[in-house]
């Protein structure tokens, strides 16, 4: 069993703590807030014992009548592993507290590569993270890439690929990121930093990025063009792609035209929060002329790196082979939609709600 704690629970933390709390060879010991706001509330009815991620802001959890665990010192003393899901640039002022309990960390993709031993994606490399102190679970754009990338490289070679993303403006609990009213080269310099991230995890394959921001707070979408070494098939694209766990292919006879349609879709499925863990790629959109590939993909930015990090906990503190540590967290929170409209039978059980 692996006592985990997670620091930081705002919109990643809250889901990595419940993904955790799902695994039957993982124990969630508790989370940290750095603040009583309703976020306690959460973990509190889902009964996450609570620590206090600054140990002089206490008294503001006793002013609220918040009762705590104990504070991050306490809790680094309590676990195997922390999950820092503290904010962009936090986690590495974090790093030395987690050096002085001698606790190894999963950092996530706000944090430079260099915060971490390696970096994290249970498709693309699972292996590097063995026995690691410390690990990167990279970016939801850069998850969703290298979940994409990493089968195709090993079916066809990719010669290179090139992928415009248009990224949400902020998350739907990020108000202090609008109104807005625009769509921003951000960076209006090319590559962006996507690129070489994609890097960290599949370093031979070269791969150009632009990125976009759009005034939306529902998902990042992604225009892919990857030229491959060899000629492929449509339909094989679409097989190869189909048969990946954390992939979801949308059928065009679904009628699911964007990213509102997508959450609904997940939402209907029973799927916490409207959460798709999976990359969403639009059936239709991929195209194929010569040795080169298009499509678009929809990635739900709050939600894809979820299960990465439950398999990133695994590589660190268990001997678990990747097939088994990605099929373990794939059946406990029920990754794999598969539309009923797709004209092919249902390959994987159907979701069940859980809350
Ligand atoms: P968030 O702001 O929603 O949550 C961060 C939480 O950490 C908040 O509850 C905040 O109060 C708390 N916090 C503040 N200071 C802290 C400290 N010193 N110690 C511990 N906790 C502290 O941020 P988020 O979106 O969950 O992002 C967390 C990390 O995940 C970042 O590295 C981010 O880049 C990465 N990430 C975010 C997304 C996304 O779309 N939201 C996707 C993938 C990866």
């Amino acid at each position: 069993m692996t006592r985990v704690g997670v620091n930081g629970y705002g919109t990643i933390g809250k889901r990595v703590a419940d993904a955790v709390a799902a695994q039957p060879d993982m124990e969630l010991v508790g989370v940290t807030k750095a603040s009583p706001d309703y976020g306690v509330e959460a973990a509190a009815r889902r009964g996450y014992d609570l620590y206090a991620a600054i140990e002089d802001r206490i008294d503001d959890f006793a002013a609220a009548d918040v009762e705590l665990a104990g504070t991050l010192g306490d809790l680094l003393d309590a676990v195997d592993v922390i999950v820092d899901c503290a904010p962009s640039g936090v986690g590495e002022r974090n790093a030395s507290a987690y050096e002085a309990h001698d606790t190894p960390a999963v950092f996530q993709g706000g944090e430079d590569a260099a915060v971490a031993e390696s970096s994290f994606n249970a498709r693309g490399r699972f292996e590097a993270a063995r026995d690691a102190d410390s690990v990167r679970v990279v970016s939801c754009n850069t998850t969703a890439l290298s979940r994409l990338l990493a089968p195709l490289d090993e079916a066809y070679g990719v010669e290179k690929a090139r992928v415009t993303l248009v990224r949400r403006g902020g998350d739907p609990s990020e108000t202090d990121r609008g109104p807005i009213n625009d769509i921003v080269p951000d960076p209006a310099t090319v590559p962006s930093h996507h690129g070489p991230d994609v890097n960290e995890i599949l370093p031979d394959i070269p791969v150009d990025t632009a990125a976009l921001r759009a005034p939306v707070t529902g998902m990042h979408t992604h225009s892919v063009n990857v030229t491959l070494e060899t000629e492929p098939d449509e339909n094989d694209v679409r097989d190869l792609l189909g048969d990946e766990d954390r992939i979801f292919l949308v059928p065009a006879a679904a009628g699911i035209d964007g990213a509102g349609a997508l959450k609904e879709y997940a939402a209907d499925a029973g799927r916490p929060r409207g959460d798709l863990w999976e990359n969403c790629v639009w059936a239709e959109s991929i195209s194929v002329t010569g040795r080169d590939l298009y499509l678009f993909q929809n990635v739900h930015q709050e939600a894809d790196v979820v299960p990465e990090n439950v398999d990133a906990i695994r590589a660190m503190t268990t001997d678990v082979g990747r097939a088994e540590s990605t099929a373990r967290t794939n059946e406990t929170l029920g990754i794999g939609l598969d539309s009923r409209l797709g004209g092919d039978e249902l390959a994987r059980t159907e979701l069940t709600a859980d809350d």
